[in-house]
């Protein structure tokens, strides 16, 4: 697969960031026009390991991780079915659309078969699917496992990072996060590593994240309080920085993950968080497809 690796890297700089803070957002969002973001580095360890079996991973009706799938293995010619989370609608979600039209073979099943299915527990799987569980490379619901923070650290790859003092990245399985923090510490880099949480409340996930890690090299933190109400919630507030960022810096980001990010930035700035000098790296997670969900309008971008 060919990815662009040259001017991922952007300088920004809005009306509101504080002169003496430099900041640049790593476009990943713009590696390649279908396998967006984090999404791909993910899934690369994981898809080398599928070799030419069939793919079966896991995902909620807007997942980026589906579409993504989707689109991977349509570039690597294998066969692929998504379990979606919960019954189908009388419309499905433009994410799914998608990703059918991309190939992906796309199965409903009730919460309940769901949650053991993603577990890998099979006793109540329906039987025409038993063989391509046992035959299939299953990846986990967000390529959430260490083959795919593994590939996130390749993300630090991408461009020398060492002037940077933060690294700012949203998290929701904080695999990327983990991937993050592997990489900074493999290369040496001196910056302090934030992930900005999508969930509310989700305190396991900084547990979840040590078991990635494979040694604290660098410091990190998830920052919990920039939620906007939880997970895939929207306020206005929100809607208002995604479009006034926009406008200030030609950077569209998305409504679950990079939307908050980018405002849970503005907000630290706006508090003094960074000492003056501060150099800031926001990861541009991409998952944009998702902002379809939205309603029409909403965006102006
Ligand atoms: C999936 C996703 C994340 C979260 O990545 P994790 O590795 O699960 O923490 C962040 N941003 C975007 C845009 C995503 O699609």
């Amino acid at each position: 697969m060919h990815f662009t690796t040259k001017d991922l890297l952007q300088q920004f700089n809005t009306a509101w960031l504080p002169g003496n803070l430099q900041a640049a957002m790593l476009r990943l969002d713009r590696i390649h026009p279908l396998v967006q973001g984090n999404k791909w580095f993910k899934l690369q360890r994981n898809l080398e390991a599928a070799g030419s079996r069939p793919v079966v991973t896991f995902g909620g009706p807007w997942s980026n991780h589906l579409h993504a799938t989707a689109a991977a293995c349509k570039l690597l010619g294998l066969p692929v079915t998504g379990i979606v989370r919960g019954e189908a609608p009388a419309v499905p979600s433009q994410t799914l659309r998608d990703a059918a039209g991309l190939g992906m073979h796309i199965l409903h099943v009730p919460r309940e078969l769901y949650d053991a299915l993603k577990k890998g527990d099979v006793t109540r799987a329906p039987l025409d699917l038993l063989p391509l569980l046992e035959s299939a490379c299953i990846i986990p619901e967000g390529g959430g496992n260490e083959a795919g923070a593994e590939g996130c650290e390749d993300i630090l790859e991408l461009g020398d990072f060492s002037p940077y003092t933060h690294v700012l990245c949203a998290v929701g399985t904080g695999t990327t996060l983990a991937g993050l923090i592997n990489g900074a510490g493999k290369r040496g880099l001196r910056a302090e590593i934030w992930g900005i949480s999508a969930l509310k409340g989700a305190f396991s996930l900084d547990d979840e994240i040590r078991g990635l890690l494979k040694g604290e090299m660098v410091e990190w933190e998830v920052l919990h309080d920039y939620h906007e109400g939880g997970f895939a919630k929207v306020t206005p507030e929100l809607i208002t920085e995604m479009n006034d960022f926009f406008r200030q810096t030609c950077i569209p980001t998305d409504r679950v993950y990079t939307g908050k990010m980018v405002l849970a930035f503005r907000k630290l700035a706006a508090a003094g968080e960074f000492p003056p000098g501060s150099k800031i790296l926001l990861i541009h997670t991409g998952g944009l497809q998702g902002n379809a969900s939205l309603p029409q309008g909403s965006l102006h971008f």
